[in-house]
């Protein structure tokens, strides 16, 4: 067998033509959106004043296995893509571990992340229906910054809503937002009703997701020519990451090397969901043997801590019901929280695999997830995001595990994006500042208490 190069890369010919859809292949399909006034499942026209009528179909579709990806898509994916498997030989070493390592790295474009494999999608979806311009939120600043990236491409308007402890401590990622035409907005803002009423009853907040979320949905359906779109949590969002798995299960196939277990970071589950997509098919379908695990930060373990319910998908409750794991609708991380990952539910795909036994989970505290983040950056070169580390964090873990019984398991890893913008989060960490917080079950309780009641 031919030595396995540090990258394996697949040619432009090599990259997968369709966006792969799980849930065609789930025995458990995900449980439907709700109608949050009548509690009956979504239907496409109620969600058409929010979303694209493209993206509503790939989201309510349970059926369809394969979406062929559109040519304008495919040529703008061309520019950063295919995205490199790499073999970390260097980590192997530093470790001491027979296992063998790989990560899928999808921080080679300017956004810094996976995110903009589901932004030029959604964007081209909102330019093909005519639409002037779209919404969004943003927490840590990546989506944000790649929807920027695919409206500027496309000619798109592009309204913000940043969470205000990131708007505060990025603003150099604002500025690549605003250098690729978008328009910013600290949440909650004076700007909308929703933004107002938070105001109102939490003064000083620093801002949630569910919070931002609010405020762009109010502003897409209050705005003629708008719609919303989202950068994770949805089945369309986790359809478009699909080729994130299905290139690394191409490139796992060049030698045929077949994955023991397989980690992702997980925040609302977009990274995660497309990473394992064709492996938990075949996990499914019983042709693959493997361990995939999620992981989490303790100060947001959704999963671990979580309940499995219908919930809200925003603080402002305008948003349709989601079942999920979740920690409450009001539920917001703890200041110190760094990265992102601050989500307080999971995608209902994930929710519902990991509710059926296939997919296990882990929470991580964040000092552990830098300490791995330091030691990655030191041997693989790559300054990785502080989400990607959560899977850093329990690769290491695994592969220590395998230098006790001396196996030599093929690891897989989703290393997400790059930490340029996480600086903020480093220096603390480097100045012995960084601390853990974990909610206690009293404070859980306290949000979970605020579940709706569906009968
Ligand atoms: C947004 C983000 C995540 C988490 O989002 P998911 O939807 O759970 O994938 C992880 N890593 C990076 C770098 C991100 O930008």
């Amino acid at each position: 067998m031919e030595k396995i190069p540090y990258k394996i890369y697949l040619t432009e010919n090599e990259m997968p033509r369709a966006w792969y859809n799980l849930r065609a292949d789930m025995k458990n399909k995900p449980a439907p959106l709700l109608n949050p006034g009548t509690h009956q499942p979504m239907k496409a026209e109620e969600l058409s004043p929010v979303f694209c009528e493209e993206l509503i179909k790939q989201e309510l579709d349970n059926d369809t296995p394969y979406f062929e990806i559109p040519q304008e898509v495919y040529d703008f994916y061309k520019m950063y893509r295919p995205s490199p498997l790499v073999r970390a030989y260097c980590l192997e070493q530093a470790l001491d571990t027979p296992a063998h390592i790989y990560y899928k790295f999808e921080g080679n474009n300017t956004s810094g992340s996976h995110k903009l494999n589901s932004a030029i999608a959604q964007a081209y979806y909102a330019k093909k229906q005519g639409l002037k311009g779209v919404t969004t939120e943003t927490g840590a600043g990546q989506w944000g910054t790649a929807l920027s990236m695919a409206c500027g491409y496309l000619g798109l308007d592009c309204k913000v809503y940043m969470v205000k402890v990131s708007y505060e401590q990025k603003p150099f990622r604002r500025e690549v937002m605003r250098t690729y035409g978008a328009d910013v907005t600290p949440s909650p803002s004076e700007s909308t009703a929703i933004g107002r009423k938070i105001l109102a009853e939490h003064p000083g907040t620093t801002g949630s997701l569910g919070c931002a979320i609010s405020e762009a949905v109010e502003v897409a359906t209050s705005t003629p020519g708008y719609r919303y779109v989202l950068g994770s949590v949805l089945n369309q969002v986790l359809l478009h990451q699909s080729i994130i798995g299905l290139e690394t299960e191409a490139a796992l196939k060049k030698y045929d090397i077949v994955p023991d277990v397989i980690i992702g970071c997980a925040g609302g589950g977009s990274n995660l969901g497309g990473l394992i997509a064709p492996f938990m098919r075949d996990k499914i379908q019983g042709k693959l043997d493997a361990r995939i695990i999620a992981v989490e930060p303790a100060s947001c373990p959704s999963l671990t801590r979580g309940k499995y319910a219908y919930d809200f998908c925003d603080t402002g409750m305008v948003c349709p019901l989601a079942k999920m794991y979740t920690l409450g609708s009001n539920f917001i991380p703890a200041p110190n929280h760094a990265g992102g990952l601050r989500y307080h539910g999971m995608s209902s795909v994930l929710s519902q695999l990991y509710d059926d036994g296939l997919m296990e989970a882990v929470s991580v505290v964040q000092t552990d997830v830098f300490a791995a983040a330091e030691k990655f950056a030191r041997v693989e070169g790559i300054l990785p995001a502080p989400e990607s580390s959560h899977a850093i964090k329990v690769a290491m873990d695994e592969a220590l595990k395998c230098r006790e019984t001396g196996e030599a398991k093929n690891i897989v890893f989703g290393l997400t994006g790059t930490g340029y913008f996480d600086l903020v989060a480093y220096q603390r960490y480097n100045d012995g500042e960084m601390t853990d917080y974990i909610p206690t079950d009293e404070e859980l309780a306290k949000s979970l208490a605020t579940l709706p009641v569906i009968d």
